[in-house]
């Protein structure tokens, strides 16, 4: 095995290392710097989606876990265990975690792969990758956040800055585990904060490394820490909290809506919401490369199982490339995607994260062949690959945005074709949802694309690309899919709090 390139591991030896983590899996709370069991002995199961078998039994935080990690989040904080030290050292931490999670690559990936189903070779190419830029980023900008002077009468000096909230709660989703929690806990970290954390329930196990690692890394004890548990226990006893001043949630958003609630009916903490999403890519007549198009198509839609926020799941069509589009994507991107054991290198389609899931996409399947969309292929369970959670690659077309399968956010791998004729039209569609988080156009025409980009409500365009960008990129939704923004600078800056000192000055007599 070839430790310093796990691109080359063969299926043997993936299967090998995640036979080694799971006999090594962590499944205890972190709190204070320690590995510990929930108070009353609560526990739930995990359950691996390629094979249905229970990968780990996990410790279930109640309310009272949820009041001690908060209580020494709020102990380090007060304490200054982490705001005391200079920022370069936070950086300089904060890069070692990095770096260790980089070490510890090929038991976060099997990990990552065997929790909810995410092919290893995703983990390795994107999650991982993604999950330490995060960091790096964040942690190289710990003291680029400053306030300002402002101009004020000579009797006076103003000045204003950002200090952090103290303690954050952060609810993540299970479809990029580490990534979704990186993207909370790495600049809450960064501005200064303590932290607590509630990953999903489905897929617990690599937050819970990489807490342990934080610590390894030189993070003092307290300062990030792991709940465990079920959402409408820990996740509802963390938003609640009254010491919690933010809560940084990202799931569906149905639950984000509680999350509003749960703070009016506690201490009024700030609430940042990242939530779910029915993207449209808009395909105009002049699209400048059909092949790439279809391309960004299938693999926006695919990716990831369709497990996506972003999913390009309403693919708008103008009339007149109507037909050559569903064509080529019935051609190429029927077998783009093909079923797999996801710790196999070559396999980029896992199972669903759940049996649930599954039952749902194929119910959402079945809903949009009865309300009239036209099925053109998929829709289906691949045959050698019952005994997981799996849905192959599904194309509707003939799919109006009234339908069911265009208006619900499905969560899988399942592709709708919107016919449209007018830009006009296509703006009028591309709008009718709930949702707002991102958007593709295509098209060569400077002038299109500039009233599309202005006229179509979602908080990310892409423009002649799909799920395209870097750490600058703001990432986070219009309408429905939430009000915060993850990924750039602004996210850092959002995790802390203005406080203006305003001094009157008196002169001495001279
Ligand atoms: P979910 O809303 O079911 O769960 C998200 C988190 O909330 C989990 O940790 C869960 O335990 C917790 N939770 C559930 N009920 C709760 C309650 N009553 N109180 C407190 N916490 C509770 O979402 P999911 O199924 O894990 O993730 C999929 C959703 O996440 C999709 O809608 C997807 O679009 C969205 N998502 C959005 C983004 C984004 O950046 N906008 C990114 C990834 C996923």
């Amino acid at each position: 095995m070839n430790a310093a390139n796990p691109g080359s591991y063969t299926l043997a030896e993936w299967r090998k290392a995640a036979e080694s983590a799971r006999r090594r899996l962590e499944t205890r709370l972190f709190i204070d710097g320690e590995f510990t069991d929930a108070i009353d002995g609560g526990r739930f199961e995990t359950i691996n989606p390629a094979t249905g078998k229970v990968l780990g039994n996990f410790s279930a935080a109640g309310e009272k876990d949820v009041d001690r990690a908060v209580a020494a989040a709020k102990h380090a904080h007060k304490s200054r265990a982490w705001l005391g030290l200079a920022p370069r050292e936070r950086m300089e931490i904060l890069y070692k975690w990095a770096a260790l999670i980089e070490e510890r690559t090929v038991e976060l990936a099997v990990l990552e792969s065997m929790d909810m189903g995410k092919p290893v070779s995703d983990v390795i190419a994107i999650d991982l990758p993604s999950v330490t830029m995060t960091i790096r980023f964040m942690s190289e900008a710990v003291d680029k956040i400053s306030g300002a002077v402002t101009n004020t009468p000579r009797n006076v000096m103003h000045y204003f800055m950002r200090e952090p909230f103290g303690v954050v709660g952060a609810i993540s989703p299970w479809n990029y585990p580490m990534l979704m929690a990186a993207w909370k806990v790495a600049p809450a970290l960064a501005a200064g904060n303590c932290v607590v954390l509630k990953p999903a329930e489905q897929a617990p196990s690599t937050c819970l490394r990489l807490a342990e690692l934080f610590v390894a890394a030189g993070g003092p004890p307290g300062v990030f820490n792991v709940v465990n548990g079920i959402g409408e226990v820990a996740g509802r006893a963390l938003a609640l909290h009254p010491d919690v001043a933010k809560i940084s949630f990202t799931g569906s958003t149905e639950v984000g809506k509680l999350m509003l609630q749960y703070a009016g009916q506690s201490n009024m903490k700030h609430v940042a919401l990242e939530c779910g999403g029915k993207s449209p890519q808009i395909f105009m007549g002049d699209l400048p490369d059909m092949e790439k198009a279809v391309a960004a198509a299938y693999n926006g839609i695919y990716s990831n199982m369709g497990e996506v926020c972003n999913a390009g799941s309403r693919l708008l069509v103008q009339d007149n490339i109507h037909d050559e589009f569903v064509e080529r994507f019935a051609s190429e991107g029927k077998d783009a995607f093909r079923a797999g054991d996801p710790l196999d290198p070559e396999t980029n389609l896992g199972p669903l994260v759940t049996f649930e899931a599954q039952k749902r996409v194929l119910r959402l399947i079945d809903t949009g062949r009865k309300e009239g969309a036209t099925l053109v292929f998929g829709g289906d369970v691949p045959d050698r690959f019952k005994h997981g959670a799996y849905v192959n690659p599904t194309l509707f077309t003939g799919v109006n945005n009234t339908m069911t399968i265009a208006r619900e956010e499905i969560f899988g791998p399942v592709a709708s074709v919107i016919r449209f004729s007018t830009l006009d039209e296509a703006i009028a569609i591309a709008n009718d949802t709930d949702y707002g988080l991102a958007a593709g156009i295509w098209t060569r025409d400077l002038d299109r694309a500039h009233r599309l980009i202005r006229e179509v409500q979602a908080g990310i365009i892409w423009v002649n690309c799909f799920d395209d960008g870097d750490m600058t990129q703001p990432f986070g939704g219009y309408k429905q899919s939430g009000n915060a923004r993850d990924k750039c600078l602004d996210s850092l800056v959002s995790y802390t709090q203005i406080k203006s000192a305003w001094i009157k000055l008196h002169p001495p007599a001279s």
